[in-house]
């Protein structure tokens, strides 16, 4: 493994210019950041497009350039927040594909004048910027930040709203769908109904001008999702570069928009090997005082440890863990260490972490995977429930809590995981993945041999 911003002098010939546009969200600016590191290591020069709000830490990034674009979206609804839910997360997305389009095309003009650029790297997302790439001649690669399974549900949206799907009254349905095993109904992104048009509209936006790109690229790896690849490159007949875990290129992530409690670390290295339960529900996610109190009597009757990552902000109404009440909180503090931000992939790194109670998100499960460590899923919307089914039905790595945040279900979950045998036959399996992880990133792997072919592209273009 290299450090951040490592090149070698071998590499240094590829050179040209990449501009990078990450979704200001982290789980979305952690592999974009990631994904320009990975480039910068094969010689290309690095500069990232960014909003005015949540954008990285600049000083941790010395060999990039950073161009803002002179959007309002901080004198807008967000003023700056982290869009803390999935209603605002879609009311962002929108706000994004309309405010952002003048001053992106302004920054890009600029750029180009300055400087030629080989090619325009922007999230899935960010729909409007095809267009954009498209009038100023410049080409553009998508990056997709989330699974390709989940993409391909996603593409499926008219066919399953043709079929109904979206109609049905009962939309937590334990029903098969027919169209897309292993899913249930209740995997289906519906989000609210008063925001299902909006759904609609962004999917078939951003599907539209996925198909119209030059090039789409994944964080995640073909051993993972082969038989997704297979349906990806049908539905997006376009070059596709699976070159993930893109995180396991570098040492350390320093994309934070969180500081970290670093006595996640302190705390586990007290405690005895696999023996302890992770906790964090991503940085969207939020839920109200009642499924948080069922957290809480699930992990203390669980009789684990535990890690718990409660993010500021996390129980709606609610400023950080005051509507515990003060022997529950007692009881939480004999068993748990609660913090508001974790080094997340440190942790699941560490020889103490036994397993992951995760919302999976995305970025969550990929680096779970990583290291080896069984999942609790909990998924709330977008993509999670998708990446659950998968983590519990394909690769047999984890179980899903079917029921929302309930504590006998909670309590039984981490019991199974954690004491039982078939929570050991878990682990087996995913240590098996964990090992095909390391196989595809070096010399020959899939992933390796994915990048070399992405680095030839952005060199022919
Ligand atoms: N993360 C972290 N510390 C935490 C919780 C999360 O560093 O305490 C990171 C995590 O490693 C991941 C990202 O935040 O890279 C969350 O992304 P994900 O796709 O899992 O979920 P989202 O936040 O987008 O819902």
């Amino acid at each position: 493994m290299e450090k951040q911003g490592e090149k070698k002098a071998s590499e240094q010939s590829t050179g040209g210019r990449l501009l990078l546009f990450p979704m200001p969200l982290q789980g979305h600016i952690n592999p974009m950041l990631q994904l320009a590191n990975i480039l910068h290591s094969k010689g290309f020069k690095i500069t990232i497009i960014h909003t005015n709000i949540n954008f990285p830490n600049k000083s941790n990034y010395p060999h990039f350039t950073f161009e803002p674009i002179s959007e309002s979206l901080v004198e807008n609804e967000f003023e700056g927040s982290s869009a803390a839910d999935i209603g605002n997360v879609l009311i962002l997305i929108k706000l994004l594909n309309t405010t952002c389009v003048d001053p992106f095309r302004d920054c890009m003009v600029r750029l180009l004048s300055e400087e030629p650029v080989l090619c325009l790297i922007t999230d899935a997302i960010l729909v409007f910027t095809q267009a954009v790439a498209d009038k100023i001649k410049v080409p553009r690669i998508v990056l997709r930040t989330g699974s390709l399974s989940s993409f391909h549900v996603f593409h499926a949206h008219p066919l399953l709203r043709e079929k109904g799907y979206f109609s049905m009254e009962d939309y937590k349905s334990e029903a098969p769908v027919a169209e897309i095993p292993p899913l249930k109904v209740k995997d289906i992104p519906m989000v609210f109904t008063h925001e299902e048009e909006s759904l609609h509209e962004i999917m078939e936006a951003m599907m539209k001008a996925t198909k119209a790109a030059s090039g789409l690229i994944w964080n995640s790896f073909e051993e993972l999702e082969q038989s997704s690849l297979i349906d990806i490159r049908q539905d997006f007949p376009i070059p596709n570069f699976t070159i993930g875990p893109f995180h396991k290129y570098f040492q350390a992530s320093s994309s934070s928009l969180f500081t970290q409690d670093r006595t996640s670390i302190s705390w586990l290295d007290l405690q005895k090997p696999e023996s302890v339960l992770y906790v964090s529900f991503g940085s969207i996610l939020t839920i109200d005082k009642g499924e948080f109190l069922e957290m809480a009597w699930g992990l203390v009757n669980s009789m684990q440890k535990f890690l718990w990552v409660v993010r500021p902000g996390v129980i709606r109404g609610s400023e950080w863990v005051e509507p515990l009440p003060d022997g529950l909180l007692e009881a939480v503090r004999k068993r748990g260490h609660i913090v508001k931000w974790a080094p997340q992939q440190e942790v699941l790194a560490h020889p103490a972490t036994a397993c992951f109670w995760t919302h999976t998100g995305w970025n969550s499960t990929l680096e779970s995977i990583c290291e080896g460590v069984p999942m609790i899923c909990s998924p709330c919307f977008g993509d999670q429930p998708v990446n659950a089914r998968y983590v519990e039905g394909v690769w047999k790595v984890g179980v899903v809590l079917e029921n929302g945040l309930e504590r006998s279900e909670i309590e039984s979950g981490i019991r199974r995981l954690m004491v039982d045998e078939e929570g050991k036959e878990m682990k087996r399996r995913m240590a098996c993945l964990k090992e095909k992880v390391n196989l595809c990133l070096k010399q020959g792997g899939s992933s390796n041999q994915s990048l070399q072919n992405l680095v030839s592209y952005i060199m022919s273009l």
